[in-house]
């Protein structure tokens, strides 16, 4: 049955080649039976062939395909080595670049931190540089101020004496100014006018009218006509007035020079004594204190104290003693040990203005029982701020004594030291000395052309 089946397709087959063949070749060409069997045992084989062949393939391609299997594990093994590698290099490269950059960073961050510390160095330098400028500057200023001293000295006493005064300069000269402002002549009306000036400028009354009366004087003698030459001619008068001197004993006239210094309390007396015995030092004189305020323990120890500072000598006594003994010493050791100058304190304050106007005219009682003609100078301290106090004072002092001189203290503490002038004029007393300050330089001779100059230059 099979067998019939084959021979049957082998006939079919037979047929379909002949088929073929005959269209080739344009011509029936039949194919024996032998041959069609060897063709298809031939197609058999061929077929058996192509299978084996596909077979071939199939096996060979999985083989192929087992074989990357089984390789890629130690390929990969290999390769992960590798891979390791590879990363391990990369990151050893990233952590060089890493550190590259670190370091540029770093190298960067301290160039930038260097050049900060520069400029900061810089900066304190400059600043070193500055403070040293104004320290030199400093020095320069010191220098100079020491160099200086002398005219600065002299500078502040002037400006000193031109504030002592200034009330008055502003009253004789603004308003003397305003008053002949667009005046043609020197009439009745126009010395009204001076008048008010001049009662306002501490000069007193008696000293206005002395000044109008020389004025009034000279415009009927028909030597002055113009009121803008006013101010000049009461600067004159009143430097007549302060001009007042007399003959002043020096220490090579009288040998010891007695000075008592007299005043109330508190007006300057023990300072004063304390700056003319240092200026006589100075001079090179032996000067010798006497103590004679002995009233207050501290008036003793002060007196003292001026005595170390002046580098003199001085007679002392217990507080509460006796005065006049003390002047007795004093003036007694000045003439046995050849002082050129003897200086007398006094006390200020007793218990009643009599007693003490008692106690002094004894004092000098007692020391021309030593010396007749002698205290050469009563000197008269007024505290220049007291005002017109200091003219009450003047007056008692002058019924109880025989003053010579006055002394005008603390012109550096008022502006009213025109009342002065009105003092000298009234009391007709000239004034030795000024005083613009504490310190020894402070006290200076008065000089009535620097005095009349400070209230009208
Ligand atoms: P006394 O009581 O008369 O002896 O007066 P003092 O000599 O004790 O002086 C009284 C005060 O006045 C002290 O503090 C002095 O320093 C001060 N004094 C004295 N003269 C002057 C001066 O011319 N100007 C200034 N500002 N003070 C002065
Ligand atoms: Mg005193």
């Amino acid at each position: 049955m099979f067998f019939e089946e084959i021979k049957q397709i082998v006939s079919t087959f037979r047929e379909a080649v002949n088929l073929f063949l005959s269209r080739i070749f344009n011509k029936g060409v039949p194919i024996a039976e032998d041959m069609t069997t060897l063709i298809l045992i031939g197609f058999a084989i061929f077929i058996i062939l192509l299978c084996l062949f596909v077979w071939y393939r199939q096996h060979s391609r999985s083989l192929k395909s087992k074989a990357p299997e089984e390789l890629s594990g130690r390929k990969k093994e290999k390769r992960l080595v590798q891979l390791e590698k590879e990363h391990a290099k990369t990151l050893e490269l990233q952590i060089k670049e890493e550190e590259k950059l670190r370091e540029e960073k770093e190298s960067a961050k301290l160039a930038k931190a260097e050049q900060r510390e520069k400029e900061l160095q810089e900066k304190i330098a400059s600043i070193e540089e500055e403070r040293l400028h104004q320290q030199v500057l400093q020095r320069e200023i010191e220098k100079t101020a020491e160099t200086v001293e002398t005219p600065d000295e002299v500078d502040s006493f002037l400006e000193r004496l031109r504030k002592g005064v200034i009330k008055t300069r502003t009253q004789l000269q603004d308003n003397l100014a305003e008053a002949v402002l667009g005046r043609k002549e020197i009439n009745e009306d126009l010395l009204d006018d001076l008048e008010e000036v001049l009662i306002g400028s501490d000069i007193g009354p008696e000293t206005t009218q002395r000044i109008l009366d020389a004025i009034t004087e000279k415009v009927e003698r028909e030597e002055l006509s113009s009121p803008q030459v006013l101010q000049s001619e009461i600067q004159l008068e009143i430097q007549k007035i302060m001009s007042k001197t007399y003959a002043v004993l020096g220490t090579a006239e009288r040998k010891p020079l007695i000075l008592l210094f007299v005043g109330v309390n508190g007006v300057g007396k023990t300072t004063t004594i304390g700056k003319i015995a240092a200026q006589y030092r100075q001079q090179g004189k032996k000067v010798l204190m006497g103590a004679g305020d002995t009233f207050r323990a501290a008036a003793i120890e002060q007196l003292v104290e001026w005595s170390r500072r002046a580098d003199c000598d001085i007679i002392q006594k217990e507080p509460g003693s006796d005065p006049s003994a003390v002047m007795y010493e004093t003036v007694q050791k000045g003439i046995d040990e050849d002082y050129d100058v003897v200086i007398c304190d006094t006390a200020g304050r007793l218990h009643t203005k009599k007693n003490l106007m008692e106690e002094l005219k004894k004092m000098v009682r007692v020391i021309r029982k030593l010396i007749p003609d002698a205290p050469h100078e009563i000197l008269l301290v007024l505290d220049a701020t007291t005002g017109q106090n200091a003219i009450f004072q003047t007056r008692e002092f002058m019924e109880a004594t025989d003053l010579t001189g006055l002394i005008i203290t603390k012109l550096d503490g008022t502006s009213k030291g025109g009342v002065v002038i009105g003092i000298v004029n009234e009391f007709d007393i000239p004034v030795r000395y000024i005083g613009v300050g504490e310190q020894v330089e402070d006290l200076r001779p008065f000089d009535a052309q620097q005095f009349t100059e400070s209230i009208f230059a």
